[in-house]
């Protein structure tokens, strides 16, 4: 059975651009290696939006280094990136963006969504990319809820977004091993997740509260494992929302600023600078 490590809880709110009221459950910044392959974790929302005519959001912007994965609860999104790429997603919905060697973006609140208005609830993750990967071609994964696969079990079910849960295998493709699960549990059922050996593992509460190894993890809060052991067991006190993340760490250095990752500061610089001498290539 794996042990928890620590009980994460958000360290406040803040906005992104003026569409995305975010609780940062976690960030590299503190001690990448205790969540790598993972980098952040932002939890937008629930927040319920009254019907606008400009869409809400966040303007251009790049990334390098890294992969962004947006997750709709509720509400949509819709993302432009500067080729003219991009779509929309809502619930159910998961965008899985590489930036690698480099993005320019736009993410707002869809047109339907703005004009309706209503509740909203999106995660977005950021997952690292190896060193040798860091300047891969952009790649944009639009993977619709359809094309998520559900592995029912007693009292549950998860979505597997991506890796393998029970046999069953998700869509996204990754860069390094990751398992993304999307689970849903009744309200004193258990779940009996299976993680590979050596991954670090954590489990995020979004709604309900679920009990973990004795203890509870509540909303919004994420349990983070010990990388030994292979077994988690989740038990709901009511009924529950949480995203299971495991990954292989990458034992590599970090060093990010703002919008990019890479694994050196003499990397940061360079990123700046081509960003700003307009060499940022357009996906
Ligand atoms: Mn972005």
């Amino acid at each position: 059975m794996k042990k928890i490590a620590e009980i994460i809880s958000a360290r406040g709110a803040h906005w992104v651009g003026d569409g995305f009221p975010v609780r940062t459950l976690f960030s590299y910044d503190d001690a990448p290696e205790r969540v790598s392959p993972f980098l952040l974790f932002d939890y937008a929302g629930p927040r319920v939006f009254e019907p606008a005519m400009r869409p809400r959001g966040v303007g251009r912007h790049p990334h390098r280094g890294f992969e962004t994965v947006t997750i709709v609860y509720d509400g949509e999104v819709s993302h432009k990136d500067s080729s003219g790429g991009g779509g929309t997603i809502g619930p159910g919905d998961v965008q899985w963006m590489t930036a690698g060697g480099g993005v320019i973006h736009e993410e707002f609140h869809s047109a339907a969504f703005t004009k309706a208005g209503g509740p909203f609830r999106v995660v977005q993750l950021w997952v690292n990319l190896p060193a040798k990967d860091k300047m891969t071609p952009a790649r944009y994964q639009a993977i619709l809820s359809a094309d998520i696969p559900v592995a029912p079990f007693d009292g549950g079910r998860a979505r597997v977004i991506a890796g393998a849960f029970q046999g069953v295998t998700g869509p996204a493709k990754t860069f390094t091993p990751v398992n993304l699960w999307d689970l849903r549990l009744q309200r004193d059922a258990e779940a009996r997740l299976e993680v590979p050996e050596g991954h670090n593992a954590m489990i995020a509460v979004l709604s309900g509260r679920v009990t973990i190894g004795g203890e509870g993890v509540g909303e919004a809060e994420i349990a983070r494992f010990e990388r030994d052991g292979t077994e988690i067991l989740v038990r709901a006190d009511g009924d529950s929302i949480f995203l299971a993340l495991t990954g292989e760490p990458i034992d590599e250095p970090v060093a990010g600023y703002g919008p990019f990752v890479m694994n050196t500061p003499a990397e940061i610089r360079q990123a700046i600078d081509d960003f700003e001498s307009g060499r940022f290539v357009a996906r």
